[in-house]
């Protein structure tokens, strides 16, 4: 069974309360997958430094609700799936194999990154989480690195996520209305995005910095972006990039999501 890898823009944690196309689009995806032996996702929220790779390794992963002023309700949601310790350490093998550092962390949680995508996706929570760290900053290139390193988990059933946002600039949105009119600025910087990973141009998706439209706008900082990239390592030659989810919450902030599977 190969497991396919996924790309998802996170958006709010407030995405956890509603019921739209968004949501409803994960939880669909959810259905249709086979069920994985395990997921193993790089979040946006969970930064390491000096390159290295740091894998969550308890048996009972906590959740971290890594996120203040939203309603009370968010703060009493649960995801009680279990770890696994052994992938965990199969996967600083593979990654100290690859040249990448790498080490096992039994404290670390998992943040709203990883678990409020999957309250969608698995909402029985009995599937085996893992998060690994986003070294940050650090290269495209080593991300990338990191998604490739584990590519061969999908062999074993193992469902790899990079969680991010394709779009994210805080400052930007327009706090007072979720569904407000997309800004010109998000949708050509989507349409770019779109197109590059449609056509599989991952010279130009690592050169984004200078050539997308509006990138400083899309991304003051680039956390939210690379996870992106460990989902493009993870690709093999005879995937297909297929979207789930192309909407916007606050007027630019993008959801769009993909889906990366076997052609046949
Ligand atoms: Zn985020």
């Amino acid at each position: 069974m190969l497991m396919p890898a996924l790309f998802i823009s996170h958006g709010t944690p407030l995405v956890a309360l509603l019921d739209d196309n968004y949501t409803q689009a994960l939880t669909e995806l959810g259905q249709q997958l086979d069920t994985p032996r395990a997921i193993v996702v790089m979040s946006a929220h969970g930064l390491s430094h000096q390159g290295v790779v740091e894998v969550t390794a308890s048996l009972k992963p906590q959740l971290i609700y890594d996120f203040s002023g939203f309603p009370t309700a968010l703060y009493q949601l649960q995801y009680p799936c279990p770890g696994s310790p052994q992938l965990a350490q199969q996967l600083v093998a593979q990654l100290s194999k690859a040249g990448i550092p790498a080490v096992l962390n039994s404290q670390a949680g998992l943040d709203h990154g990883v678990w409020i995508p999957l309250l969608r996706l698995f909402p029985s929570a009995q599937i085996p989480v893992i998060q690994i760290s986003l070294p940050y900053p650090s290269s495209l290139a080593h991300i990338f690195n990191i998604g490739q390193a584990l590519q061969s988990l999908r062999q074993e059933g193992v469902l790899l996520i990079g969680s991010g946002s394709a779009t994210h600039n805080l400052s930007a949105l327009n706090w007072q209305n979720l569904q407000s009119t997309t800004d010109t600025w998000a949708t050509t910087f989507m349409t770019w995005l779109k197109q590059k990973i449609q056509q599989d141009s991952l010279d130009q998706l690592f050169s984004y910095q200078s050539l997308a439209p509006y990138v400083t706008k899309a991304h003051p900082t680039a956390e939210h972006f690379y996870p992106l990239f460990f989902t493009l390592g993870g690709k093999t030659n005879r995937d297909v990039a297929e979207i789930l989810t192309d909407s916007y919450y606050y007027g630019n902030l993008s959801m769009f999501s993909f889906i990366l599977k076997s052609a046949g």
